[in-house]
């Protein structure tokens, strides 16, 4: 069997493919439920056969690993974790103890969001791991990311009403497939008995992709790019799910959105975060 073939075949397979894309992006609270139960009850036997057939690898370097969705310890030991002392708004690590809560740029420009968090440091060590999720169909990798995620964000997690992912404009979702952000808001909200919301906003226009942008261009190129969707926020505190904080300026026109809607309070929780030196 050709490679690419047996790619399509392990993609098809894959018990995060099938089951966590159809429940984080389509399925509705009902749907989520039973798909969760047949999910417990037909986990181990499916698990087990899965396992046979296709022998859990590396989701980075595909050497074995012992579970589906593990790394291998070469990878692992090369992501750098965020760690304190960090901004108590926008997460950004410290390089020493500053013996300041609150960064220079947060006390200059308070963002709309009211705390970030960030469980790895985007640098050469984890690039490959979030464009290989986020590009590369490694939707199993998911599994990896929530114990990271659950740990630099718990406070974030416990205090929220509502989990949610924020959005790619349709026809992006269309050509991808799958929003890797809505992946991860699901798999954190079943775990944690949240309500998640994969449509709370909307993309009203796609926007051309931020990675070459400056910060000014950034916040310019999200500007009134989303809109509420179908749900009351009034009141409620939101947790926003992403991939990579760069400037912060998606998530940031977000929470406003979110703001204005009625949120009480709006919290941002991603994989990686840029950190300048
Ligand atoms: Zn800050």
């Amino acid at each position: 069997m050709r490679a690419e073939h047996k790619s399509f075949a392990k993609r098809c397979f894959s018990r995060q493919f099938t089951k966590d894309w159809i429940i984080a992006n389509f399925a509705r609270k009902k749907q989520r439920k039973m798909l969760s139960k047949i999910k417990s009850v037909g986990n181990d036997v499916w698990g087990e056969a899965i396992d046979f057939l296709l022998p859990p690898r590396c989701v980075v370097s595909g050497v074995p690993v012992e579970r589906q969705g593990m790394m291998s310890p070469a990878i692992w030991g090369v992501m750098n974790f965020v760690s304190d002392p960090l901004c108590k708004r926008c997460g950004v690590p410290f390089d020493f103890d500053m013996q300041a809560d609150i960064c220079a740029v947060c006390l200059d420009h308070p963002p709309a969001f009211d705390q970030a968090r960030s469980a790895l440091r985007y640098d050469d060590g984890s690039r490959d791991v979030v464009l290989g999720f986020k590009h590369g169909d490694q939707l199993h990798a998911v599994k990896a990311f929530t114990p990271w995620l659950q740990k630099a964000g718990a406070e974030l997690i416990e205090r929220a009403d509502i989990i949610a992912p924020v959005p790619l404009h349709y026809w992006r979702l269309v050509r991808r497939r799958y929003n890797q952000a809505a992946l991860m808001a699901a798999d954190i909200a079943r775990g944690n008995d949240k309500e998640c919301r994969s449509g709370l906003l909307t993309r009203t226009r796609p926007t051309p992709p931020q990675g070459h942008l400056k910060a000014g261009e950034r916040a310019a190129n999200v500007k009134k790019a989303f809109a509420m969707g179908p749900h009351d926020v009034k009141g409620r505190t939101i947790l926003l799910i992403d991939d990579v904080l760069t400037s912060g300026s998606t998530v940031n026109e977000c929470a406003s959105v979110l703001k204005k809607a009625g949120a009480k309070r709006v919290d941002v929780l991603t994989l990686a975060r840029v950190v300048k030196n």
